[in-house]
C-alpha cells in the first residue's frame, strides 16, 4: 500500500493537474463510466463535528475508493486545520488498499478546478470582472484557478467577515489585478462572474443584484441546509452541476426544488458539456450557474494522480498492508 502524507501532496500535485484529472472524470459521469455512491454526512456530537464519506468509481480509470473526512470546528485552537479529509484507494479488481492520500490541500484543489473548469466552459469569453463572495481558506484556491480562465482585469469581493478579505486582495495583486472589496449591490452590477464560497445558511446574494449575462459558481453549499444565494437567482438561471443527486440533495438546487422553482431535470451535469452533448451558454445574455456540491470521483481523481506521481518520482511510501 502506498502513503501520501499530507506534507508531501503540495510538492507532487499542481493546480493543473487537478484540472485536467477533474474535468476528465467529469466527462467520465457523462459517458456513465463512473458515479458517485450516495453521501453520508452525520454531526457526530463529538467536538461538534460533521463527519462523512463520499465515495465512487471511474470505470475507465478504476479508480475506487472513498475520502473521509469533515469540519472540526475547534481544531484551530490545536493548531489543526479545521477541515480534516484522507482519501483511500481500493484496488477494483481485488478490494485491497491501494493507497492513502492526505486530502487537505486535494481538498482545495480539486474544489478550485471544480469551479474553474465552469469558467471555462459556461462564462462569457468576454468576461472581466471576477466577483468573489466569501473570503476563508478555499477561497484563494478559487480566485488563483479562476483567474487562469480568462483575461480578467479586476476582481471585486464581499464577505460576511470582511477583515479576511485582505487575503484575496493579496491574490489580486500577486496577480497584478486591481481589487476592491465591494457591497453585494456593487458585486452583482460589476461581477461577469461570480464565486460564492461560504458557509452560509441563507441566502445571500439576491436574483436582483446579478445582471444578465453573468456566470456563478456556487461553491460553498455542500450539506442540507445551506445556501448562499436566493432560489429565485437558481430560477432564473441555465444550471449546472457536477452531479444531479447531490445537487438537489445537498448543493445550492435543493432549495429551489423543495419550492418548485425548478425540477430536477432541467438541471444539466458539466460533464455534458465538456463532451459535447450540451452546448452549455445559450446567448450573451443568459445567466449560468453552476451548482458545484463537491464529489467523491473528483477526489478519487486526484488522489490518483498523486499517487502516479509519487510512483514516476520513486518518492512513494510503500508499506506491506
Ligand atoms: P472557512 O470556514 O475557511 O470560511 C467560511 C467562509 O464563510 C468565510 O468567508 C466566512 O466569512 C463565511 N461565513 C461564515 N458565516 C457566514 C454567514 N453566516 N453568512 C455568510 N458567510 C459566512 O471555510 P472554507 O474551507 O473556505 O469553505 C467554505 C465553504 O465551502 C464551506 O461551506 C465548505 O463546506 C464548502 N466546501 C465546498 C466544497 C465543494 O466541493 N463544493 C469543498 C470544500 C469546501
Amino acid at each position: 500500500m502506498i502513503i501520501i502524507p499530507e506534507n508531501a501532496v503540495a510538492e507532487l500535485v499542481t493546480p493543473s493537474d487537478c484540472l485536467k484529472a477533474v474535468e476528465e472524470v467529469f466527462a467520465s459521469m457523462a459517458n456513465k463510466s463512473a458515479y458517485n455512491f450516495p453521501v453520508i454526512r452525520e454531526a457526530i456530537g463529538q467536538a461538534d463535528a460533521l463527519y462523512g464519506f463520499k465515495s465512487g468509481f471511474d470505470r475507465k480509470s478504476l479508480a475506487l475508493g472513498l475520502k473521509s473526512g469533515g469540519f472540526w470546528p475547534n481544531n484551530t485552537s490545536r493548531g489543526l486545520t479545521n477541515h480534516q479529509s484522507t482519501i483511500f484507494l481500493f484496488d477494483a479488481d481485488t478490494g485491497k488498499c491501494r493507497a492513502v492520500v492526505g486530502g487537505n490541500l486535494l481538498t482545495a484543489l480539486r474544489t478550485a478546478a471544480a469551479s474553474a473548469i465552469s469558467i471555462k466552459y459556461l462564462a462569457r469569453k468576454d468576461a472581466k470582472v471576477l466577483g468573489m463572495i466569501g473570503a476563508g481558506h478555499q477561497s484563494t484556491f478559487q480566485l488563483r484557478a479562476a483567474l487562469q480562465q480568462r483575461q480578467f482585469e479586476k476582481v471585486v469581493a464581499w464577505n460576511f467577515h470582511p477583515e479576511m478579505l485582505c487575503r484575496l486582495e493579496q491574490v489580486a495583486n500577486d496577480e497584478g489585478l486591481p481589487f476592491e472589496a465591494v457591497d453585494l449591490d456593487h458585486l452583482g452590477a460589476e461581477s461577469d462572474v461570480i464565486i460564492s464560497i461560504t458557509s452560509s445558511f441563507a441566502p445571500v446574494l439576491k436574483a436582483a443584484q446579478v445582471r444578465p449575462g453573468t456566470h456563478l459558481a456556487c461553491m460553498g453549499t455542500d450539506t442540507k441546509g445551506k445556501q448562499e444565494v436566493e432560489a429565485e437567482l437558481v430560477g432564473i438561471a441555465k444550471v449546472f452541476t457536477d452531479d444531479i443527486a447531490q445537487a438537489v440533495t445537498i448543493g445550492e438546487c435543493q432549495h429551489a426544488v423543495e419550492r418548485g422553482i425548478i425540477t430536477k431535470d432541467t438541471i444539466i451535469e458539466i460533464g455534458a458539456v465538456i463532451g459535447g452533448a450540451n452546448h452549455g451558454r445559450s446567448s450573451a445574455d443568459e445567466i449560468t450557474l453552476f451548482d458545484g456540491t463537491g464529489i467523491a470521483l473528483q477526489d478519487l481523481a486526484v488522489a490518483s494522480v498523486a499517487v502516479d506521481l509519487a510512483l514516476a518520482k520513486g518518492v512513494a511510501i510503500e508499506i506491506d498492508f
